[in-house]
């Protein structure tokens, strides 16, 4: 709830008037609590988990045959039994983990410092922020995702998230409920280290829950703009660790690439697309051969 009771008094407070946004943000929040605008996750969390996925998995069922190539294990194809059985499950744990931890984890929101008055954050603050949260996030998640790969932390609690080999979008929060637990730490960490607005909060956790969901969809698409982001990681770099399954031991960073190199553990990964390459250029040449012989068969 913003210290202001009109429109008027926020301007003099700020000594300017206010843009656009600040209006827009006002208007809309000003009768509404802190916890009332930190709840708004939820809601953001219900609509992504269900609706950010299903453009690829409708694509994927009517079996579209422009994508096809693009899919990273083209052999596997989730019928719709196991694709539905995979969003109830997640849905389950969004109302009996993810909402539950999200409505009583707003004192340690206010114990960190995320405000929500005026002034709005400049865009360069938001993006800089944003980019420390994954920065963040990423190098924590690395470590307890690594942890969770132990035999004790496998069989106990990762298994549940590997048991789609060759992930979905929905299969993104797909996991033990301890595991999600566990990882609300790598996420919370960035905004308590670098507290923002709640704007910023409610981007973060919605772009987060995106990237994990383009992570598991199991298509790499070489127009992605996400192929602009230095070391981002994406489905294919993912896809691997799935695929490998509880033996790997590569691959476990959430966002980007570069831990997985310093700490070499992409060697498997990197092996794979080594053997890969190699054997689409004796494909392409042996094609390119055939052809040229048959050029000529033709022309004597
Ligand atoms: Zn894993
Ligand atoms: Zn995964």
């Amino acid at each position: 709830m913003l210290p202001f009771h009109s429109l008027s008094a926020a301007q003099a407070s700020l000594g300017r008037n206010l843009t656009f946004f600040e209006t827009l943000w006002f208007n809309y929040s000003n009768d509404k609590s802190d916890y009332f605008l930190f709840c708004h996750n939820i809601l953001f969390l219900f609509l992504i988990f269900s609706f950010i996925p299903l453009p690829l998995i409708f694509l994927e069922l009517l079996h579209a045959t422009g994508i096809h190539k693009y899919k990273i294990q083209p052999k596997v194809r989730l019928p719709f039994n196991e694709i539905f059985r995979c969003y109830k499950d997640v849905m389950r744990m969004f109302f009996l983990v993810v909402g539950p931890l999200q409505l009583v984890s707003f004192p340690s929101i206010k114990m960190i410092g995320i405000r929500t008055g005026l002034p709005l954050p400049s865009g360069f603050e938001i993006v800089s922020q944003l980019v420390v949260y994954f920065m963040v996030e990423d190098y924590t998640n690395y470590w307890i995702h690594r942890f969770l790969h132990c035999k004790w932390g496998y069989e106990k609690i990762h298994c549940v998230h590997h048991e789609y080999t060759a992930p979905i979008g929905f299969a993104a929060p797909y996991a033990h409920w301890a595991e999600v637990l566990i990882l609300g730490i790598p996420s919370f960490l960035g905004p308590a280290m670098v507290p923002g607005h709640m704007i910023t909060f409610w981007l973060w956790i919605a772009l987060r829950q995106i990237e994990a969901i383009d992570t598991h969809s199991g298509y790499d698409f070489p127009w992605s703009l996400t192929k602009f982001i230095p070391f981002y990681g994406g489905a294919d770099h993912h896809d691997y660790h799935h695929y490998v399954g509880g033996q790997s031991h590569s691959n476990f960073a959430s966002v980007f690439t570069y831990c997985d190199y310093i700490y070499g553990t992409d060697k498997g990964y990197r092996y794979q697309k080594k053997i890969l390459q190699k054997l689409k250029e004796e494909v392409k040449n042996s094609e390119e051969s055939y052809y040229n012989t048959a050029q000529n068969v033709k022309s004597d």
